[in-house]
């Protein structure tokens, strides 16, 4: 059983029966032949599609966000802004993938070489429920458009997103199952990922889920791209302007109720400033209103699931018991979390070394430029990162030396269709979005002629 809950509410909205193995052997199949069908679909045609995709998620914008809010608990206004993204990104690539996935000449001593890229086929997708019509857009459209069927496991908590999101794809007049949804639960993973029509697998997800479908693959000799977790810094110098600073560390920090890859996580703040950076950082949590997440007046809303909020509460609790002070916030009703900020983080306490997927602020403080540099790179995760600082020669200096997959300078870390986007370290390898997200799931074939 696959069960959809209102978050807020409580309310069980629906549930699924998860499909049986002989089910899904028989969509796999579907999208084999599907395959066959949508690799020769010229790109005119493919682009016509992906255009209809981003028209109908303009036009419906309204019943898409308030699927997700239903679902998943996040603000409206924050689902709306997550559905016209997915509806820019499919215009994105509706307008670049040919450009993209022309051949390419490459001067060598033959007479004639180029570099063709084809599809690999029937490519899995295992995806999160933060941003339930990004992450699987994210990686589908791109998919779609260089000729590749794409087969969805979504998280367990967002299966009227997922089937939402198959019947979207279908009326927009894409052929029959180049995009399915497959409702299972994660036990049944490995079983789609050995079928040999599977050919490649994308994740978004924990470090944990990462970890296993990238060796199940592996075992297979299956590429993976993983997106995975993060505990992005948010380094902020004395010469920073700290009003600037202050609105985007409340705005990346609680955006999602705290739930986002690449939300700021440690504050790594200069010690001279660190005093005035809390008080004004606390200043604007406690004043923020609560409440339903479907009405426009809220500015802060519930957690996914109460599990998820519980786990980030033990966080806390653990890393209060090893010195972090609390500041404001912490506490819990059900999936409530406070607003909560914690100073005094050092390496050691799970708010620096875990990943707190929650509204949870962890600032750590520094004396020198160097130590800052340290502090940031002295996680396990490596997605993203944000400078904070009026010398931007320094911020430069300061950016090669981060290890992260992106980072910003004096602006909010977020992805961008136009600019490559993952991760290094545990944060995972591949890369999604931009001309570099698309050959991710093709065949690059050399060819030579004499
Ligand atoms: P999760 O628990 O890892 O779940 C992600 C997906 O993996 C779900 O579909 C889940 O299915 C499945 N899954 C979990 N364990 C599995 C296993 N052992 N075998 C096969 N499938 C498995 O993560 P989440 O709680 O949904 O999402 C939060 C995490 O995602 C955070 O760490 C966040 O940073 C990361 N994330 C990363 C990015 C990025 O771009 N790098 C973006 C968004 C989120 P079930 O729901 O059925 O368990």
């Amino acid at each position: 059983m696959i069960a959809s809950i209102n978050p807020f509410s409580g309310e069980l909205l629906k549930v699924y029966t998860a499909i049986s193995s002989k089910e899904i052997t028989e969509k796999i199949l579907n999208a084999d032949v599907a395959f066959h069908v949508w690799k020769k679909i010229p790109f005119a045609d493919r682009k016509n599609m992906m255009m209809n995709l981003s028209a109908e998620l303009f036009r419906n914008k309204e019943q898409h966000a308030k699927l997700i809010t239903l679902e998943m608990g996040k603000l409206l206004t924050e689902a709306f802004l997550e559905i016209e993204k997915c509806a820019r990104m499919c215009k994105y690539y509706a307008e670049n993938a040919e450009v993209f996935l022309s051949d390419k000449q490459i001067e060598t001593d033959a007479e004639k070489s180029f570099i063709i890229y084809e599809p690999m086929g029937v490519v899995l997708s295992v995806m999160p429920w933060n941003f339930p019509y990004w992450q699987v857009l994210r990686f589908a459209v791109p998919a779609l458009m260089a000729g590749n069927v794409c087969l969805l496991k979504h998280a367990s908590n967002v299966p009227q997103c997922a089937m939402k999101i198959e019947s979207l794809i279908h009326d927009c007049r894409f052929p029959e199952n180049v995009f399915q949804t497959l409702l299972i639960e994660s036990d049944k993973v490995a079983e789609v990922i050995s079928n040999p029509i599977v050919k490649a697998i994308s994740v978004t997800g924990s470090e944990r889920a990462g970890s296993m479908i990238a060796a199940l693959a592996g075992k297979q000799i299956k590429k993976t791209v993983l997106e995975l977790g993060g505990s992005d810094p948010f380094i902020v110098l004395d010469d920073a302007d700290i009003h600037k600073a202050i609105v985007n560390a409340v705005k990346s920090r609680l955006g999602n109720a705290g739930q986002s890859c690449i939300a700021a996580k440690r504050f790594i703040v200069a010690e001279k400033i660190q005093e005035e950076f809390i008080q004004q950082l606390k200043a604007k949590f406690i004043l923020l209103k609560a409440g339903d997440p479907m009405l426009a007046e809220t500015q802060i809303g519930v957690m996914a699931r109460e599990d998820l909020a519980v786990e980030l509460e033990e966080q806390m609790d653990k890393s209060i018991a090893l010195g972090a002070q609390l500041i404001c916030g912490g506490k819990r009703v059900k999936t409530f979390f406070e607003p909560t900020i914690l100073s005094q983080v050092k390496p050691g306490m799970p708010a620096f070394d875990e990943e707190l997927f929650g509204p949870v602020a962890a600032v750590t403080s520094f004396n020198t430029i160097e130590q800052a540099i340290q502090l940031a790179n002295e996680s396990r995760f490596g997605l993203g990162a944000s400078v904070w600082t009026t010398d931007l020669p320094k911020a430069f200096q300061i950016a090669r030396q981060i290890e992260a997959g992106s980072v910003y300078i004096n602006s909010l870390m977020k992805s961008d269709q136009r600019l490559p986007f993952g991760g290094t370290k545990k944060s995972g390898y591949g890369r999604e979005l931009g001309q570099q997200g698309i050959y991710e799931f093709v065949n690059m074939k050399s060819v030579l002629m004499n």
